[in-house]
């Protein structure tokens, strides 16, 4: 028998009233009350009161020693409690159990911050005794409701034919956009493992291999600037499937998405099936490839009335290829001019030179540059927009991509701002036929959308030699209410295109060779079609839980800059170490800060 319970603090019920049980864990709260002593005690389960009676004077008098955290064990009799003192609250707030024993297992020192109470802490502080965080409801519905959904997920696949299979960490560079974090090699002195950015070759190398269905709860490391919903390593839901389409990959994640949400969160999809927008669509309705689709707000070009209208800053942008699109936002009232320069702001933020608004009243519109449209051009920029009488329009005149951006933060301005988005909805969609490059104007060449092992659209093959920044890729992502949930695509599975696409992106057949020659000899043997996806883990139970980042969904993150504050990792390692890898440091630790670390081109970007 166990010697520390024979229940646990969350499974009695009034029906087990009369038995004896034995029960452990921590003291959650302690309170003197009308002569007795109650404890709450807490498990992983739940929580439970036990009360102990004045009357076994040597108990009585060690109950009233005990702290909050402390370790226990306890014995006694599962009792209903008196009427009156039920506690609808808890799961097992019909009884109590009566103390007859009581083991200190361990004392606890007075904990940095309350476990009983859901109190603001200073997260540093939290992620430094993460172990007494995670003791905490928040964090311990959080992790377990992590673990159903990771379950279900592996349940689903498994069903379908799909076997997880472990990817080494220790490997070469897999590029996914961001710096690699390297090992240094002990028996190699000079050379250095890098650590997965994704299992994305070993994926496809195990479809050569004829595996056909693959997935991994796999960690991806990227060694990149932080921000709220990035971490050092995240954990993804890594995925593969041999003579596959994209139909077929976006219908099989569909389905699991939607049981995920249906079954174990208390969401509710805004649309099934999740709307499918190509990526021209998602820029041109939304200014944005994340589309939140709660809401309205669309934008609408109105380039062709620009083109002819007198406000040069309109023409002009038209005219040298841009385009002018604008939306129209109700409720908000009357406008104060300080509002209207910070709504201007968040568009020239964006790199906007300006944000034209107008007020639509009965008889036109009203607003500083209202006086350069004819009132039949007033009419149309009304109509186009769908607008009535009280509305405000605004409009950005620039290049388009200014445009989108701009106009797509005013979107989610007044979503914020005019509560737009519903509480307790998922907008899930996907955006598909992203291009398959983009110009990087900073380091003025053309590098992949995704990644470069992503396959062009069947159509656009011959556009690779003569504009390859015009071919669409087979690549997708899985959109929730605006945030990106998963990117995936068909792959490319011929040495040939491949090593062109290499080529595109800048990519010798030397450096293919040295970076990726596993892949390009693999597919010489009869590599099959395939593709796949990986939907970020984290993110989906961030979003799922309504938490603001992903740090209240991992049991152990990092902080923002990048540290275990409760390890205290990264530290500094000792001269036998670094002698034994072949290692001398430039500067002595500690000594480079503001120095500015080398920069790495990157070679994607999601
Ligand atoms: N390897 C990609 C990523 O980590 C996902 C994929 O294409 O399957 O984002």
């Amino acid at each position: 028998m166990n010697p520390y319970r024979t229940h646990t603090a969350g499974e009695l019920r009034a029906k087990n009233a009369g038995e004896q049980t034995r029960l452990a864990g921590w003291v959650h709260r302690r309170r003197d009350h009308g002569g007795l002593v109650f404890i709450d005690l807490r498990d992983r389960w739940g929580i439970i009161q036990v009360t102990f009676d004045p009357e076994r004077a040597e108990l009585f008098t060690a109950a009233e020693k005990l702290r909050p955290e402390w370790s226990i064990s306890v014995e006694g009799e599962v009792a209903l409690r008196p009427e009156g003192n039920e506690n609808p609250e808890l799961t097992t707030g019909e009884v109590e159990v009566q103390a007859t024993e009581l083991r200190v297992l361990n004392e606890s020192a007075t904990p940095p911050f309350e476990i009983d109470r859901e109190r603001e802490v200073d997260e540093l502080l939290r992620l430094k005794y993460r172990y007494l965080d995670l003791r905490r409801e928040r964090m311990r519905k959080n992790i377990l409701f992590r673990h159903q959904v990771v379950k279900h997920m592996r349940d689903f696949l498994d069903e379908r034919g799909f076997v997880e299979i472990e990817t080494p960490l220790l490997t070469a560079s897999t590029p996914e956009g961001a710096r690699d974090y390297l090992v240094p090699a002990r028996l190699y002195p000079g050379q250095f493992y890098a650590l997965p950015q994704s299992p994305q070759q070993f994926k496809q190398l195990l479809m050569v291999a004829g595996f056909e269905r693959y997935f991994q709860i796999a960690r991806a490391l990227r060694d990149e600037d932080q921000r709220g919903d990035r971490q050092p390593e995240h954990t993804q839901l890594d995925l593969e499937m041999s003579y596959t389409t994209q139909d077929e990959v976006l219908d099989l994640i569909e389905g699991l998405y939607t049981e995920i949400v249906e079954d174990f969160s208390g969401k509710k999809l805004v649309s099934k099936p999740f709307p499918r927008l190509t990526y021209a669509e998602a820029m041109d309705r939304f200014g944005s490839d994340k589309p939140d689709l709660r809401f309205g707000l669309e934008l609408k070009d109105v380039s062709e009335i620009a083109r002819s209208s007198e406000f040069k800053v309109f023409r002009g942008a038209v005219e040298s290829g841009g385009s002018v699109r604008g939306i129209a936002v109700g409720g908000l009232g009357d406008l104060s001019r300080r509002e209207t320069d910070e709504l201007t702001k968040i568009a020239t933020d964006a790199g906007a030179k300006g944000l034209a608004h107008f007020r639509i009243e009965v008889d036109g519109l009203t607003g500083p540059v209202a006086k350069f449209f004819s009132e039949e051009e007033q009419t149309s920029l009304r109509t186009s927009l769908g607008a009535e009488p009280g509305d405000w329009l605004f409009f950005v005149a620039d290049r388009n991509p200014v445009v989108f951006e701009s106009l797509n933060r005013l979107r989610l301005h007044f979503r914020d701002r005019l509560g737009l988005a519903g509480e307790g909805v998922l907008a899930l969609c996907w955006v598909t036929d992203f291009p398959l490059f983009e110009w990087n104007e900073d380091e003025k060449r053309i590098e992949p959308m995704h990644h470069m092992f992503t396959m062009p659209c069947e159509e656009d093959l011959e556009k690779l030699d003569t504009d390859p920044l015009s071919v669409i890729g087979q690549l997708y992502d899985l959109v929730a209410n605006g945030t990106e949930l998963a990117s995936g695509s068909i792959r490319i599975h011929r040495p040939d295109l491949q090593q062109k696409v290499f080529s595109i992106v800048g990519i010798d057949k030397e450096e293919a060779e040295r970076r990726f020659g596993a892949m390009l000899t693999a597919f010489r043997y009869g590599a099959p079609p395939h593709g796949g996806i990986a939907p970020g883990i984290d993110r989906l139970i961030m979003v799922l839980q309504d938490e603001p980042n992903i740090r209240e969904v991992m049991a152990f993150p990092k902080t923002q800059a990048a540290r275990d504050e409760m390890m205290d990792a990264p530290g500094p390692v000792s001269e036998v170490q670094l002698k034994e890898l072949n290692i001398a440091l430039r500067r002595a630790p500690g000594s480079d800060k503001g120095s500015n670390p080398a920069t790495h081109p990157s070679e994607g970007n999601n």
